[in-house]
């Protein structure tokens, strides 16, 4: 996947009062509803939508530090933006007129063709990224492989015509999304190879105690990868003491696959196919109590006919629910069973209790 687009030129889709209160009202671009002063938007109205994780520089939005000294992110001052309930409405995001965009927006006419297009680098709007601890950061021997794609996942709210038209018809299995950290490692060419979301890490002594290269000796993969000598990438979420806030309250580190690419075909393993290469791993050594499968919530679902889903709201209702032992997951994960779709929907409960 490419780069995720922070702030993009979006339409008003809808609009929807808010009980008891008549100042604020709730705008709908795509799947995302945002909270704002009544009147300020019609429906059709082209605007610019930064999404939730957003870096905003202070002097685009102030109000959000609250009176506060602003945060300091990457040399700029600003600050996240976070999901938010107001008067009992979600809000997530901000909505901006295109006047933002300052003389530009003069300049270039701004039309529905524009719908879509990235502003985040002329609004010096960054993705914020927690920082990684250093004990799983390690030392990095160089980027991400380009011949692997990273694990990345598309939110639900910016998918509605790729969910619910395009692929109406798709079955999906669905896992439970683990809150983390990306790993992924692979056997290429008789080369191996370890890396956390964007680099590659060292596989000598320099990451002798890194948690990553740890799981990836200790649990036997490294020695299946060279048993099998297959061209492969196991990719999951890295779970355990230490890293997140350890919600599953793991007492020791734990990989959950959720994606096997075939780095020869440079395809993903459909779901069935990844669950039959999971026990071949487990039958050749790999330690099943250091990894296991993601936990699947369905092996085969249709949104309609399955569960009845036609909308984004519900999407995201359906989303919510414990996971392996918190009462709130962070969400669920949707690949199509050929392996070539997919997208998240992030819980909002889990969302809403997100400090930082
Ligand atoms: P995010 O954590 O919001 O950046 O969402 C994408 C990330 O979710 C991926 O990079 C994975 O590390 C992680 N993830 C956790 N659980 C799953 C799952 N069941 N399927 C796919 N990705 C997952
Ligand atoms: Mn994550």
């Amino acid at each position: 996947m490419t780069e995720r687009k922070m702030a993009t030129i979006r339409k008003i889709a809808e609009i929807q009062a808010i009980p008891e209160a008549d100042k604020i009202c709730a705008y709908r671009v795509d799947g995302w509803w945002v909270v704002e002063v009544v009147g300020k938007y019609v429906v059709g109205d082209l605007v610019v939508y930064a999404e939730p994780d957003s870096w905003i520089p202070t002097e685009m939005a102030p109000f959000l530090s609250k009176g506060h000294e602003p945060r300091v992110y990457n040399g700029v001052k600003g600050e996240k933006l976070k999901t938010v309930r107001l008067r009992g409405q979600l809000s997530q995001g901000l909505l901006f007129p295109l006047s933002v965009l300052g003389e530009r927006h003069e300049i270039f006419t701004i039309s529905e063709g524009c719908i879509g297009a990235d502003v985040s680098e002329q609004l010096n709007i960054q993705k914020y990224e927690a920082p990684i601890p250093s004990e799983l950061a390690g030392q990095a021997a160089g980027n991400f492989p380009r011949f692997i794609p990273k694990t990345d996942q598309e939110r639900c709210q910016n998918l509605y015509e790729d969910i619910f038209i395009k692929n109406a018809d798709a079955y999906y299995e669905i896992t439970t999304k683990l809150d983390g950290t990306s790993f992924t490692a692979f056997y290429a060419d008789k080369e191996e190879g370890v890396c956390s979301r964007n680099w590659e890490l060292k596989l000598d002594g320099a990451n002798e105690n890194n948690s990553m290269v740890r799981m990836f000796i200790d649990s036997g993969l490294q020695s299946v990868f060279r048993q099998l000598s297959r061209n492969l990438a196991v990719q999951g979420e890295l779970m355990g003491p230490g890293i997140q806030k350890n919600r599953e309250q793991l007492k020791v580190p734990t990989l959950f696959v959720f994606d096997i690419y075939d780095i020869d075909t440079a395809c993903y393993l459909t779901p069935d196919q990844r669950h039959a290469l999971m026990d071949e791993l487990w039958i050749f050594g790999v330690n099943k109590d250091m990894i296991q499968h993601v936990p699947v919530v369905a092996y085969g679902a249709n949104l309609l006919d399955t569960l009845s889903i036609t909308t984004t709201d519900q999407l995201l209702k359906f989303a919510e629910g414990p996971s392996l032992v918190h009462p709130i997951r962070e969400g669920l994960v949707f690949k199509r069973k050929d392996g070539g779709f997919s997208f998240k929907a992030i819980s909002n409960a889990f969302l809403l209790k997100e400090k930082d």
